[in-house]
């Protein structure tokens, strides 16, 4: 039986170079294939022109560069676009794009669905399905960048952002996360800077504790609450992890980074359980020792939850107690999507989105509560 083929989509910079050298490859020709791969989107090994011929040949005998598999696009009216792609487990995850002014985000995921079980989420009320590989992981920025035909020219770029918002828990898939984060940063495949791609955890402590030995990407904490007997409803993860923990590991990270960097807090308001102008207070009180900027999630409804998003008047309330209390908040608005694209409702079930979105193309209506991601 054939050798599996290694697949040099995943491989990051230094695994690169020890895979040549098993080839008897000099470390300087990583550079290169990464430059192939990543800068330019080419997959077949008989294009990378720099490259001797007899490695090409040595190449197709044991590698390949196989992105993940695109199995539905959704192109929003807005200019956002939903990919589901299949991943090797068999399960099917979601990327998103977002395009804004001066920017585009994209949203990946870490995970085919997620063991935390956070009371609001799509995602999380799945379960668990696998971790995603490094190939899997930045294969959705591979294919966005193909996808959005931007593989081989310099400006401008698309993609400018990355954020781990998408499906799944980023840190409780550590090694292939930083491994794909690594890539993302690399000058020779994407050289996204480190303000620029943020990991967003529910609160993983000892996970953001060992995050500075191998990062230092931007940091977004899920908080939702202000304090732990809510926390720990809604975020079942607080009851291990406390808020005290949390913010006491995060004010760590951030310690440790060399420029002046804030952690974004994201707080998602669902009508009658986190949204009390007494909870603005309380987290007004308890963030004061965190240098942060709070995003504000109205929360996005889906089938089988019964939570309601807060209404317009309480989410400016709760803004602006925040505000008054000296903090830079943001609120991720709502945006006529017509692709269910929104956080929190990314499941990755083909079938779910197909009816989905027939079902609202046949109503002529864009009605599907999609929010735009709005990461300042
Ligand atoms: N597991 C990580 C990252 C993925 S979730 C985390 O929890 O941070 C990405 C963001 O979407 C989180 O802030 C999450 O709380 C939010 N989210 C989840 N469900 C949501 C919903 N139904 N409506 C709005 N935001 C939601
Ligand atoms: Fe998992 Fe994040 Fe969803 Fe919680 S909010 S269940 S941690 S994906």
């Amino acid at each position: 039986m054939p050798n599996k083929l290694t697949n040099l989509l995943g491989l990051s910079r230094e695994q690169m170079e020890a895979f040549l050298l098993t080839l008897g490859e000099k470390p300087f020709r990583a550079i290169q294939l990464l430059k192939w791969i990543h800068q330019f989107g080419v997959t077949d090994f008989d294009a990378m022109t720099n490259i001797s011929k007899s490695l090409r040949e040595q190449l197709k005998d044991c590698a390949e560069v196989r992105p993940p598999l695109v199995k539905e696009r959704y192109d929003a009216s807005d200019g956002c676009y939903k990919w589901i792609v299949e991943v090797e487990s068999g399960s099917s995850i979601e990327t998103v794009y977002i395009p804004e002014a001066g920017r585009g985000t994209l949203c990946i995921s870490s995970q085919a669905g997620c063991s935390l079980d956070c009371s609001f989420c799509a995602t999380g009320k799945q379960g668990f399905n696998s971790d995603l590989t490094i190939a899997e992981i930045i294969g959705q920025l591979w294919l966005a960048n193909r996808e959005l035909d931007t593989f081989g020219t310099k400006t401008p770029r698309k993609v400018t952002n990355v954020v781990m918002m998408g499906m799944g828990e980023p840190l409780l898939n550590f090694d292939n996360v930083m491994a794909a984060i690594s890539l993302m940063m690399e000058d020779n495949c994407y050289g996204l800077s480190k303000r620029r791609v943020t990991i967003s955890t529910s609160g993983v402590v000892p996970a953001i504790d060992r995050l500075k030995e191998y990062t230092d990407a931007s940091l977004a904490i899920s908080l939702h609450a202000p304090n732990d007997e809510l926390r720990s409803q809604i975020v079942p993860i607080n009851r291990k992890y406390p808020i005290r923990e949390l913010l006491r590991s995060t004010n760590a990270y951030l310690e440790s980074l060399p420029d002046s960097r804030v952690v974004t807090i994201e707080y998602i308001l669902i009508a009658g359980v986190n949204d009390h102008r007494q909870h603005a207070r309380e987290l007004v009180e308890l963030l004061r020792s965190v240098p942060c900027k709070i995003n504000l999630i109205p929360f996005n409804p889906f089938k089988g939850s019964d939570y309601q998003r807060s209404s317009n008047s309480a989410i400016s309330n709760f803004q602006k107690i925040l505000r008054d209390g000296g903090y830079t908040v943001t609120i991720r608005t709502t945006r006529g999507d017509d692709i269910g694209a929104a956080c929190g409702q990314l499941v990755g079930a083909v079938e779910d989105h197909t009816r989905r979105s027939a079902r609202y193309r046949a109503k002529g209506e864009q009605s599907d509560p999609v929010q735009r991601l709005k990461i300042q």
